[in-house]
């Protein structure tokens, strides 16, 4: 490799906010601190505003090159039904000829692919281009430690994983109950499980896996992932960089809307207001919706509530469509909600409609909670924060995340029944909030010590001589030397 010309990283993001948005995070670190060349290959769904609004301002000012894949239309191949990561999987399938073309003619060759967990077959165009490549998992350890462990767990278990009444064991790290495991293993029947299988095989066919976590946080996974003589690290085969958390600092798309919010929260006191939202995706029923409503107007505290369609299909209804409607109007807001909560609520509640401006909202000091489906990336943006959680897990690895939040991190509280089995009643809700934004509230400041412990242990990580900071660095000096991982175990 030339040394004086920069290196090329590509990034590849399959569909969904929830993909993207970790991707260009990665994307910036190679950036600002490596003066990387960056290119962003993004599968776009082209129906959602706010997907627009997020890629140009990662084009703007034009740091990045960013190569839009329009999504391929598999509504003939797939059933209506169909769960969101097979459809995910089958897009990114079907997206590999125009990935591999445009990677070939690319005016500046690329030195390195990097995919997220969806775009594993892709992997393969990099090894036909002979340069590096590594899978990015936008989330934690101990979902990468249960994911390359579950074709063990395949093997082993008979019938349903959620059938089962004992915890499944990881070697060298935390076992798994049965109810908090990952969407893909609720049913092995479904097309989700297999497509989730066959991914991690191609784990293997990377150079090296990024993930979105630190070591001081997850010391014994990341142990147990990296340790040759832990059974998990030899299923895995290529080393693990925690690299987290990579978070997004500001966002730059304003509009009066948000200049709205900001003159609200500029009203209320400190750490007094408690944030409603449930991620990329996630969706409630109209009955739940409706003891939300409910549960915050008696709950008596301040609060911003992004408010969704309820809907009585799958907790990831919003996955692909999310962010086509977004703003404060009343009337598009109103529709779910019970007669008269708009006007009963006036004074202390801000709603809004589909998707708000996450970041500035999570970083305001008035700000001192977050019921939150717990997506890891919302998870790292109110940790990172320093707001502690509601926990109101829905999809995809969300029920470990909770778990992992509230009772090993100390950082979240859980509802006590399961959100996506049971509606979570409005007296449960009100004393949840109260407890955690309410003047005595007795969540108040246990949790808030610790998710600030929290906050301090990741700036630690993320500036210069921090562990994430030399993972990346180091990673950054393999793909620039274009030497393999393995060989480079010593780079400084
Ligand atoms: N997000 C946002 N506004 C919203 C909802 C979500 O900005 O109203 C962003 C949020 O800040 C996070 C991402 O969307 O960066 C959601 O990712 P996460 O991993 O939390 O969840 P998922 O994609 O699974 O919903």
């Amino acid at each position: 490799m030339d040394l004086h010309k920069p290196a090329h990283v590509v990034l590849l993001s399959s569909p969904g906010l929830g993909h993207l948005i970790p991707i260009i995070e990665l994307g910036k670190r190679f950036l600002t601190h490596h003066n990387f060349k960056v290119t962003i290959l993004a599968i776009t769904s082209q129906t959602s505003h706010t997907e627009s609004q997020i890629l140009q301002s990662a084009t703007n000012p034009s740091l990045y090159t960013l190569i839009q894949i329009p999504s391929p239309n598999i509504s003939s191949l797939l059933p209506p039904s169909a769960a969101v990561c097979s459809r995910i999987f089958l897009t990114v399938r079907l997206s590999l000829p125009s990935i591999k073309s445009i990677l070939t003619n690319l005016p500046v060759p690329p030195s390195a692919l990097i995919v997220d967990i969806f775009g594993t077959e892709a992997l393969a165009l990099a090894q036909q281009l002979n340069i590096s490549k590594f899978v990015y998992v936008a989330s934690h350890a101990w979902f990468l430690s249960l994911l390359v462990y579950s074709p063990v767990l395949d093997k082993q278990i008979e019938g349903q994983y959620i059938d089962k009444k004992e915890p499944f064991e990881i070697p060298g790290c935390k076992p798994v109950r049965p109810e908090d495991l990952v969407d893909p293993m609720l049913d092995r029947n479904d097309l989700q499980y297999k497509e989730y299988i066959a991914s991690v095989e191609n784990l293997s066919k990377s150079d090296a896996v990024l993930v979105n976590t630190w070591d001081d946080l997850q010391p014994k996974e990341l142990k147990a992932l990296n340790d040759g003589d832990c059974e998990l690290s030899g299923l895995l085969k290529v080393p693990v960089f925690s690299v987290g958390p990579l978070v997004r600092q500001t966002e730059s798309e304003t509009s009066q809307d948000t200049e709205l919010m900001i003159q609200w929260l500029n009203k209320q006191p400190n750490e007094s207001v408690i944030y409603v939202s449930f991620g990329s995706g996630g969706t409630v029923s109209y009955d739940q919706t409706r003891e939300i409503a409910f549960g915050l107007e008696l709950s008596k505290q301040r609060f911003v509530w992004v408010v969704r369609a309820p809907t009585g299909e799958a907790a990831d209804a919003a996955f692909f469509t999310t962010g086509s409607n977004n703003g404060l109007d009343e009337n598009k807001i109103g529709k779910h909600l019970p007669e008269g909560f708009l006007q009963r609520i006036k004074n202390v509640g801000l709603l809004v409609n589909e998707w708000a401006p996450q970041v500035t909202i999570l970083k305001h000091p008035s700000i001192g909670g977050f019921v939150s489906h717990c997506g890891w990336g919302s998870v790292l943006e109110s940790l990172t924060n320093g707001v502690p959680i509601i926990a109101w897990p829905l999809y995809a690895e969300q029920k470990m995340n909770a778990t992992m939040l509230a009772e090993e991190l100390g950082a979240a509280v859980k509802t006590t029944v399961m959100p996506t089995k049971n509606v979570v009643g409005r007296e449960e809700i009100a004393r949840l909030v109260t407890n955690l934004v309410g003047q005595n509230g007795e969540s108040n400041h246990r949790m808030r010590d610790r998710v600030r412990e929290i906050k301090v242990s990741a700036e630690k990580a993320l500036c210069q001589g921090g562990s994430s900071y030399n993972a990346l660095s180091k990673m950054a000096k393999v793909i620039e030397r274009g030497e393999s991982i393995c060989a480079s175990k010593n780079v400084e």
